[in-house]
């Protein structure tokens, strides 16, 4: 497995180079946010390392671009950056995983290990279904330039829809996964919530995205309709 390691503590690059490879990993090192952005473009690269304070190019950047181009490659953070927002701000970019140095060889082995199981199946941050775009971090939804404000339930539903595009989703598994187990079990909720967000996603856009599917539930189109 080929690791991309980009770092610019040279000596902590040279360090983890040598750990690395001794968990029997083949390691490339870049010194700045440039070079490893490049370096993790031209593909060939299981997983990359990523330090977030790096010369050129902030490892968020870095990240934010790879993501943009729909390139999957696995990406694990590791940084001096402890703070609880500088974990989720690098997560909610796209990355992987996150280790705060100092670190263990062992584990941050393991954890590539990991990812590399996972594998680089595309898992954006952002999701798409034509104009109609929906970020899970930011609580935002909008339809082409235009912002649609979402009730927390509609919100979780239309994400839930969106993680499945293309596929009819049976009422009875929308209701497990968007309401609480408490929740009332009855399936009328499913449809009026599904006319709430048609009201506001499609209708006024003169658009059909959200789909039902006679005896089987709704679909969201993956086209957005
Ligand atoms: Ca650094």
């Amino acid at each position: 497995m080929r690791v991309l390691v980009v770092e610019d503590e040279r000596r902590l690059a040279a360090a983890v180079r040598r750990g690395l490879s001794a968990e029997g990993f083949v390691v490339d090192l870049a010194h700045d946010g440039v070079d490893g952005l490049h370096m993790a473009r031209e593909g060939g690269y299981d997983a990359v390392v990523l330090d977030l304070m790096l010369p050129g190019m902030s490892g968020y950047k870095v990240c934010e671009r790879l993501r943009a181009e729909r390139n999957w490659v696995p990406v694990l953070i590791l940084s001096a950056k402890d703070g609880e927002y500088d974990q989720a701000d690098g997560l909610d970019l796209g990355a992987d995983d996150y280790m705060t140095k100092p670190f263990s060889y062992v584990v941050l082995a393991a954890r590539l290990r990991a990812l590399l199981r996972r594998g680089a199946r595309p898992r954006p941050a952002v999701l798409a279904a034509g104009d109609l775009v929906l970020d899970p971090a930011a609580r935002s939804v909008r339809r082409g330039g235009t912002g649609i404000e979402l009730t927390a339930r509609e919100f979780a539903l239309l994400e839930y829809l969106m993680r499945r595009l293309g596929q009819a989703v049976p009422k009875a598994e929308l209701l497990e996964h968007v309401w609480d187990a408490d929740a009332v079990a009855d399936l009328n909720v499913v449809e009026v919530y599904a006319g709430y967000l048609r009201r506001k996603i499609d209708v006024p856009f003169g658009r059909n995205a959200l789909q039902t599917v006679r005896g089987a539930g709704y679909r969201l189109a993956a086209d957005g309709g």
